[in-house]
């Protein structure tokens, strides 16, 4: 068991509010993730989970259990760090067996223990290596290691993937992952990053200056987002204002566009949003946007993106790589009405 509940928590530095009035839930087994810019309070929210800090207000539970006192080393976390954090002068072996000699297992199940750890994260051979004799990929393996050691309840990660090149990045997010569903450990893993955020989570958190501004599956996040802010942080959107002509229609800037929603009632004024793979070049038919200024054309091989200038707005576009307009070009785009959303239903 490891459920989570966090209940209208908050924390000042000084007169500052890192985190203010924070509540969540996190099922047993369940990986969410906290997800926000620099300085929003997901690294506060998960050091009070810890215990390495104390909410001034609100409530922190462990399978319904009040655990605000509870100090942290009796918390059943385990926390894996973005510097690591291993013990430079222990070798492998050690760093991965301190938390098992500290909560007193005897010798012998604790070299098992090890020894099965070590094997979850691929590191047998590695055994006897201090961390300086590691690459940075292997350093976090024994962060992770140790931390899975003590089968904790909840496991805990700061930005754990920072330090690693861009394709290790990607491949220990799957291992933590795979690894995390094996284990069934309740995980709230921290990330500015969120590529990594929709690759890895149940769940995640937006946060905004010590605020949540959307829970929700992934999909839910990038299709659906209930604010201008995190319909920006998450994904590259085309954000527009414009205001309802009645029956689902609405004027832009940019153009006449449409939406599923036909209930908006006519003069009320919307936030649109759409994803730059929403974007088709507009063929024979009527555009929705006419005559876009290509201001931009980056090549990622599949596909281009496309920068065009309508209006005064700066609007993305990702077109098929074999044919790309060049930059000068007018066109018109289409975007389908079931891919232009209403942002938070406004
Ligand atoms: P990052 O991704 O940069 O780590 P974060 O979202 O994890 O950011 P926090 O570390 O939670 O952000 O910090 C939230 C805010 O609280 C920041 O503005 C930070 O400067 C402030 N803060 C955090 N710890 C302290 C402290 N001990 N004393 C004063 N201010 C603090």
């Amino acid at each position: 068991m490891g459920a989570l509940r966090l209940s209208g928590i908050g924390r000042s530095f000084g007169d500052f509010a890192a985190v203010s009035d924070l509540s969540l839930d996190v099922a047993d087994g369940e990986f969410v993730t906290l997800l926000g810019p620099s300085g929003c309070g997901k690294t506060t929210t998960l050091r009070m989970v810890a215990g390495f800090i104390s909410p001034d207000r609100g409530e922190i539970a462990f399978d319904g259990e009040r655990i605000n006192a509870v100090p942290p080393h009796r918390r059943d976390t385990g926390m894996v760090f973005q510097s690591y954090a291993l013990f430079p002068h222990m070798i492998v072996a050690d760093n991965v067996g301190f938390g098992l000699r500290m909560r007193g297992m005897p010798a012998e199940p604790r070299r098992e223990r090890i020894a099965e750890s070590l094997a979850m994260v691929n590191l047998v051979g590695l055994e006897r290596r201090r961390p300086g004799e590691l690459s940075g990929g292997q350093q976090q393996r024994v962060a992770l290691a140790r931390a899975i050691a003590i089968r904790p309840q909840i496991l805990l990660f700061d930005e754990p993937l920072s330090n690693l090149d861009a394709r290790l990045r990607e491949k220990v997010r799957l291992e933590i992952r795979e690894l995390q569903r094996r284990l069934g450990i309740t995980t709230l893993y921290v990330t500015h990053d969120q590529a990594e955020a929709l690759a890895m989570s149940d769940r995640i958190v937006v946060m905004d200056a010590g605020r949540i501004e959307q829970v929700g599956t992934p999909d839910e996040i990038y299709r659906s987002p209930a604010t201008r802010f995190v319909a920006d942080f998450v994904g590259a959107a085309n954000i527009v204002d414009g205001h309802s002509l009645g029956e689902g229609v609405f004027k832009t800037k940019v153009g006449t566009l449409r939406t599923l929603d036909r209930n908006v009632p006519a003069g009320k004024p919307v936030t649109l949003i759409w994803r730059a793979e929403d974007m088709q070049r507009a063929g024979a038919g009527t555009p929705d946007i006419h005559d876009a200024r290509v201001s931009g054309v980056v090549y990622h091989g599949g596909f281009v993106e496309v920068i065009v200038e309508v209006a005064g707005e700066l609007l993305r576009a990702q077109l098929p790589s074999d044919t790309p307009p060049r930059v000068g070009d007018r066109i018109g785009f289409v975007v389908p009405a079931e891919r232009v959303r209403l942002v938070g239903g406004s």
